[in-house]
């Protein structure tokens, strides 16, 4: 199916950047091969020179992959799309190519821990400096852009407090200086939010969590506004070559197929379980954008369609408590990732958060009786059975 740009996100899940083959496959297959051969020695020089489309070797291009590729760019409004061999390779690939040495980098402080260690121990080695900052709070963005800053980075809701921050806002805080806004949109998929229609310049994803959806593939994707920039995107990408294989990106690919229901599921199921852990005795506070208490309720609301299925939760008794509601839980599965169709349980200051600094952690609010869970798409009611269970240990 073409021009499939006005259709609903649904009917764009299904169809999107399926192929047209010669045997009429009805979904793309997955073309495992590393290299394509030339019809002469011409071709092989004219594809090289990019006078002729065609495929030349899988870190540049290849079918399966650019099918999927095409499809997550549709859904996220961009112009294309990169696949990536994790979501930290997309990180990993968006500073190598915006930034050089001198640069400065606005990063909010409630981004996935590695995505802040890499900046902290990583680029900082190749002189680029970076300022943490609660990006919620719009003051401390500003204050924090020097003459030098080239990128805001930020992911809302922000992981795993879900802080909100205000895209169109920081992206005009970026552009008045001449930066860039990256959103990281793991957290809500391209389902429930839009990051292009608010201004954001790029948009990554960590695939292995919504968009694959099975908690069986480890994938990123970086997506472009314009064509132009997705060219000078793909060389950088060609050299440092951390690309998604054929296999996963059909994986993946595969998943897209079920994201809309999937995605709308969890949610639903998330809203009623925060509703019920908010009420529960031994919760001290429950963090969940669809929730009332929720702090940045209306500014969610203003820009995203959905709440997400991520719900972040501190108990009475702290982390002894948590413990044991991680050790008790029947159904949810103690293991990091999210966004699965399996519900998931975890520790953020000792797992996903554990190599950030503990002063970068106690500016995030990552607090050591924090526990994250993400909703999967399982009965609700026995997802709030296991709660009641488990927190009878808590
Ligand atoms: N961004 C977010 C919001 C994440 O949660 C994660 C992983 O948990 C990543 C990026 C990194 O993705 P990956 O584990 O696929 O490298």
């Amino acid at each position: 199916m073409k021009n499939l740009e006005n259709y609903d996100n649904a009917t764009q899940c299904v169809h999107a950047g399926q192929l047209e083959d010669q045997f009429g496959a009805v979904v793309t297959p997955i073309y495992q091969v590393s290299t394509f051969k030339f019809r002469d020695a011409d071709h092989g020089a004219s594809l090289f020179k990019g006078e002729e489309d065609g495929f030349i070797y899988t870190r540049m291009r290849n079918p399966t992959v650019e099918a999927m590729e095409k499809s997550v760019a549709m859904l996220e409004g961009g112009s294309n799309a990169i696949g990536c061999a994790s979501g930290m390779a997309a990180v990993h690939a968006v500073f190598a190519h915006l930034l050089r040495a001198g640069d400065h980098v606005v990063c909010s402080n409630g981004v996935y821990g590695p995505t802040s260690v890499i900046l902290e121990n990583f680029f900082s080695k190749f002189g680029v400096e970076s300022t943490f900052v609660d990006s919620s709070d719009l003051n401390q963005t500003k204050a924090a852009m020097r003459p030098n800053t080239k990128m805001i980075f930020i992911e809302t809701p922000g992981n795993p407090t879900l802080a909100v921050t205000d895209i169109q806002a920081t992206a005009d805080i970026a552009h008045a200086n001449n930066a860039k806004l990256v959103v990281d949109n793991t957290f809500l998929s391209p389902i429930f939010q839009k990051p292009f229609e608010l201004g954001a310049d790029v948009i990554l994803h960590s695939m292995t969590k919504y968009i694959n959806g099975h908690a069986d593939v480890v994938g990123g994707v970086i997506i472009v506004k314009d064509n132009e920039d997705y060219k000078t995107f793909r060389k950088t990408m060609n050299l440092i070559g951390g690309v998604i294989d054929p296999f996963n990106a059909f994986m993946v690919h595969r998943g897209i197929k079920t994201m809309k229901l999937r995605v709308e599921k969890a949610a639903e199921n998330a809203m009623k379980i925060a509703e019920y852990l908010e009420k529960h005795p031994k919760v001290d506070r429950v963090w969940y954008p669809g929730l009332k208490s929720f702090p940045q309720f209306d500014l969610h609301h203003k820009q995203s369609k959905g709440d997400g299925s991520m719900i972040a939760m501190e108990l009475k008794g702290g982390l002894a408590a948590g413990k044991e509601l991680m050790n008790n839980i029947q159904i949810i599965q103690l293991a990091v990732s999210l966004g699965g169709v399996e519900s998931l349980i975890q520790h953020p200051a000792s797992m996903t958060h554990a190599a950030m600094s503990k002063e970068n952690r106690e500016k995030a609010a990552i607090t050591d009786g924090l526990v994250r869970v993400s909703i999967g798409i399982e009965d609700c009611d026995e997802l709030i059975a296991a709660f009641e269970s488990a927190l009878k240990f808590a």
